[in-house]
């Protein structure tokens, strides 16, 4: 068995339903061990404005990082993702961000989540869900990298209504 640490996030649609959808979609190939809290974020990067609710899953699985990634681009094309502006508003973007201590540099897979330290809303909820795991390049914990982190987008916790 395999841990993956999933990053999710969406900014266009119904937003919490996407999610459960997207996390629905996921443990029917995965067991859960671990979700964060869902956040909302504003929008990082690109042309985008609305914005995002995001949240970090531990999963266990028996795929390896090439069948995980299929499995995240297949739910992500069943919630209607397009893929059109680079970080334009999306119904969903799975990212894996950590696989077990793999360290993995391909033309479809880059591991440890190469962004992974200069975003907020991947370390503020990365870190409530595994605060000690170190990152296999940087040698930092999560809670170490969330400290040192320049972002300056906000990242709140999402309460519906
Ligand atoms: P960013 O990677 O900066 O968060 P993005 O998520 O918007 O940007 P996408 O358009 O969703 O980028 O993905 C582009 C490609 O990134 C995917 O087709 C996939 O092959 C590749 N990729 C590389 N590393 C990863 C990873 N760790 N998780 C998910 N996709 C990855
Ligand atoms: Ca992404
Ligand atoms: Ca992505």
């Amino acid at each position: 068995m395999h841990t993956v640490v999933l990053g999710l996030g969406g900014n266009e649609g119904d937003r919490l339903f996407l999610l459960n959808e997207a996390v629905n979609g996921l443990l029917q190939e995965m067991k859960l061990v671990r979700a964060s809290a869902i956040y909302e974020t504003e929008a990082w990067g690109g042309e985008s404005l609305s914005p995002y609710l995001n949240q970090v899953l531990v999963l266990q699985t028996k795929m390896d990082p090439e069948e995980t990634l299929a499995c995240i681009q297949q739910i992500e094309g069943h919630l209607g993702r397009k893929r059109e502006t680079k970080w334009g508003d999306r119904t969903m973007d799975i990212d894996i961000l950590y696989f077990d201590e793999a360290v993995i540099h391909s033309e479809v897979l880059q591991v440890p989540h190469p962004q992974l330290s200069f975003r907020k809303f991947v370390l503020v909820p990365l870190a409530e869900v595994l605060p000690e795991y170190i990152h296999p390049l940087e040698k930092r914990s999560n809670k170490e990298l969330l400290k040192r982190c320049k972002d300056p987008l906000t990242v709140g916790v999402y309460s519906d209504g």
